[in-house]
């Protein structure tokens, strides 16, 4: 296929997957951060990011919304970076837990958090971004996702302020990995970050765009920035494949079998590795908070395109063609 055949390609089977899922109106717009109920639970938008740095977009794919748990393996990236596998995995571990995001809970033999997607594992990580300062820290956060989406974000302070205000659960996390010794330093400005890196706005297009530069080993495919350290993306996406979608990791594995991470304000942003980004954005949550229409329509794309990472039209493809 020519670039213009697949991009139309794409084009047919997104069109319809938008129009189908659009009029599903279950589930609930998250309420525990008074901020984020006042999402409008109608907004629905697909968009999906190639290589090449087309974006298709469907639906509502310039509403902004807080990137909320979606900032968790970005943050990872960066501890990444800064301290390699080794370094970061003496805080925080690689295991998923079944349990749900705010669970208070720690590993018992080694005191670590779980992994990096549940919020013990991401306060962990957020204490491992390097700068001098908090303010330094939060510049470098900031700076890494607007590289990432090509377009400098920003953070919605109503939505931080109202994380801060409401957080008293991510604080008895936080304290607790204090006593266990698995974060050190300033737990306030620990959770400032952390609180501040949740709430920054993005809407599809970032997100597609962030996946695509996920997909493209680190580097922008527009920009060509490189932004996440190439051995880090291996681990980000492996997590993500992993813990990505809270408790419902490993039914989305088998169902969908793609990188992924939900947030709480509705966003979902999937990777498919060398080949493109998806950011999917409807507030509307299913009961382990994952975006209900965002997963179906994650679902069918992943079907109607072959994108599980075991489907035979992957990498067995070239050995089906052989044997048909
Ligand atoms: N800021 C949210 C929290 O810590 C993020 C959680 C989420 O998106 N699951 O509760």
């Amino acid at each position: 296929m020519t670039p213009a055949e697949t991009a139309a390609y794409l084009d047919q089977i997104l069109a319809p997957l938008h129009q189908r899922y659009r009029a599903v109106n279950d589930g609930d717009v998250a309420t525990y951060i008074p901020e984020l109920a006042k999402a409008n639970p109608d907004h629905f938008g697909i968009c999906l990011t190639t290589l090449d740095g087309t974006c298709h977009a469907f639906g509502d794919c310039d509403q902004e919304f807080t990137i909320q748990s979606i900032s968790k393996p970005l943050v990872y990236g960066i501890a990444l970076a800064a301290l390699g596998r080794e370094g970061v995995h003496k805080k925080v571990g690689v295991e998923p837990t079944g349990d749900a995001f705010n669970a208070i809970i720690l590993d018992e033999k080694t005191r670590r958090p779980f992994n990096p997607m549940v919020n013990a594992g991401a306060i962990a990580t957020a204490a491992l971004v390097p700068g001098k300062t908090l303010a330094e820290r939060k510049e470098s956060v900031l700076a890494t996702f607007s590289a990432a989406a090509g377009r400098r974000l920003s953070v919605d302070q109503k939505v931080y302020e109202s994380e801060l205000e409401t957080g008293h659960r991510n604080r008895a996390i936080a304290h607790l990995m204090l006593n266990f010794g698995m974060i050190e330093g300033d737990v306030t400005e620990i959770l400032d970050l952390y609180f501040m890196q949740c709430s920054i706005l993005v809407n599809c297009r970032d997100l597609a765009m962030i996946g695509a530069t996920l997909a493209n080993v680190g580097t922008n495919p527009v920009t060509h920035e490189h932004v996440f350290d190439t051995a880090a993306v291996q681990d980000v996406l492996s997590v993500m494949f992993t813990c990505g979608m809270y408790d419902y990791a490993g039914e989305w594995a088998v169902r969908v079998g793609i990188p992924a991470k939900s947030g709480v304000a509705g966003g979902i942003l999937a990777v498919i590795n060398r080949q493109f980004g998806i950011g999917t954005y409807s507030p509307r949550l299913d009961a382990q908070g994952n975006s209900l229409r965002g997963i179906k329509a994650c679902a069918d794309l992943a079907d109607e395109l072959g994108l599980h990472a075991f489907n035979f039209m992957n990498s067995g493809s070239q050995f089906m063609k052989s044997v048909l």
